[in-house]
């Protein structure tokens, strides 16, 4: 079968806070964006019911709701929205193209929003009970089915001990296994006080999780004790793994810098290491993820895509599809002996008017144009005729006379 092709200015991979905010202001840029979600549009945010934390709600908010809003929100800017796993980023000269299983969507930046996944416990028989079957990652999601059942929740930091907390709502008994000592669990202060003084909250301490055991259905979670080594098997219905995040972010190894965690490397630009290509939220190197920060960098990235699509849209009309013979200043306007060229150039070009048009590219403010003219160093002088470059030259001692041979020539 053969691929689509659809052309866009700006593609959002992934519709989590991160990715609907850059679509958000993409959208509101008057781009042409798309939003590729393969799940579900609010990411992870949806996977809690109680939000406290995001400014502009003085009562907590169910996550699904506020997701809601921003979905909402982010559609009314015409923004595309496409529900569809994307598999692979390729990057060319001048276009990004996000891929997916039918349709190659062509972009002049993208914006990745991919988050994190849960991590599992690697414990034996976990693959069997995964997607619907007793392992669950989402306490939002599967609370109500679980009204009345035993259910267990593994981990102590913040997701787990407030989700947990939130579960004691729906479930008889929430079980808690924590591979700390007594007492001791990484979540905020606030949410340890009111899940130890919850009744319906039981503590394993000092356990990690061995096996999962059930024939079609998740029945049993044996734990065993670190310190004594004892097994200790738990009939639940429901076991809720919430023991950290993995980035979402294997498909991008090799495309662009990450850290050894699998982190993307931005700057404080959200841009990547690989020009026109933006990372954002959980999925990027950054010290605190949460909704409020993935928002923040949504909003970044959408400016500044908006920003690098203007000057690819700039370079295009007036290097690439300039008629005639044109020359391309590129220098460093921070450079006094760059600058003396550029006045030597200038003072030629007005010598041949009407035959020779010139542009000037400052890699200071313009690094991203000069590089899709690849040049080699500064001051270069690049010639073109209707578009397509004829001759890059870097020896600018006799600046005036090229000049003139090259208007003689092609002029
Ligand atoms: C249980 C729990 C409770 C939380 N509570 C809070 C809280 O109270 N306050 C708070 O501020 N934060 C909270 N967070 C954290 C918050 O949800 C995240 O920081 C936030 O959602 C990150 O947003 P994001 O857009 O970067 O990524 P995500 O929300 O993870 O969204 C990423 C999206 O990308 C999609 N995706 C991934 N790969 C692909 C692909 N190949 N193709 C297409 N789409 C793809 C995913 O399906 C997902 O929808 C909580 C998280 C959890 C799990």
């Amino acid at each position: 079968m053969e691929k689509k092709t659809e052309h866009y200015d700006v593609v959002i991979v992934g519709g989590g806070p991160g990715g609907m905010t850059a679509a958000l202001y993409a959208g509101r840029a008057r781009l042409k964006t798309l939003l590729i979600e393969k799940s579900l549009i609010g990411g992870m945010a949806t996977y809690t019911s109680e939000v406290e934390n995001y400014p502009g709600f003085p009562e907590p908010i169910d996550g699904t709701e506020l997701m809601k809003s921003f979905d909402k929100q982010f559609r009314r800017f015409g923004v595309n929205v496409k529900l569809t796993d994307v598999r692979e980023i390729r990057v060319d000269c001048c276009t990004r193209t996000v891929s997916t299983f039918r349709t190659d969507y062509v972009a002049k930046a993208v914006v990745i929003a991919t988050g994190n996944k849960s991590r599992l416990t690697g414990a034996k028989n976990e693959d069997k009970f995964l997607n619907d079957k007793g392992i669950s990652f989402c306490a939002t999601c599967d609370a109500a089915r679980n009204t009345g059942k035993r259910i267990m929740v593994i981990g102590s930091g913040d997701a787990a001990i407030e989700e947990g907390t939130f579960l004691t709502k729906f479930a008889s008994e929430v079980i808690v296994s924590v591979m700390h000592d007594e007492g001791i669990m990484d979540a905020n202060k606030v949410a340890q006080e009111k899940a130890l003084a919850n009744p319906k909250m039981k503590f394993m301490w000092n356990t990690v999780v061995e096996s999962f055991e059930g024939e079609e259905e998740l029945k049993q979670v044996v734990l065993k004790n670190i310190k004594t080594g004892e097994l200790i098997p738990m009939d639940v219905d429901t076991c809720f793994l919430f023991i950290g995040y993995v980035p979402n972010t294997k498909m991008f190894e090799g495309l662009i810098d990450m850290t050894s965690r699998g982190y993307i490397k931005t700057n404080e630009d959200m841009e990547t290491s690989c020009t026109g290509i933006f990372a954002v939220g959980d999925c990027r190197d950054k010290t605190l993820r949460q909704i409020a920060t993935a928002v923040g960098d949504g909003a970044v990235a959408g400016y500044m895509a908006e920003k690098y699509v203007e000057e690819m849209d700039y370079v295009q009309k007036e290097i690439f599809e300039a008629k005639g013979l044109t020359m391309a200043f590129v220098y460093n306007a921070i450079d006094a002996v760059d600058r003396e060229f550029l006045s030597r150039a200038e003072k030629a070009q007005e010598l041949h008017k009407g035959k020779l048009g010139l542009r000037r590219i400052d890699i200071y403010k313009s690094d991203r144009i000069a590089c899709r003219l690849d040049y080699s160093k500064t001051p270069s002088l690049i010639f073109m005729q209707d578009g397509k470059v004829i001759e890059n030259v870097t020896d600018l001692s006799a600046i005036e006379n090229k000049i003139a041979e090259m208007v003689a020539k092609h002029g």
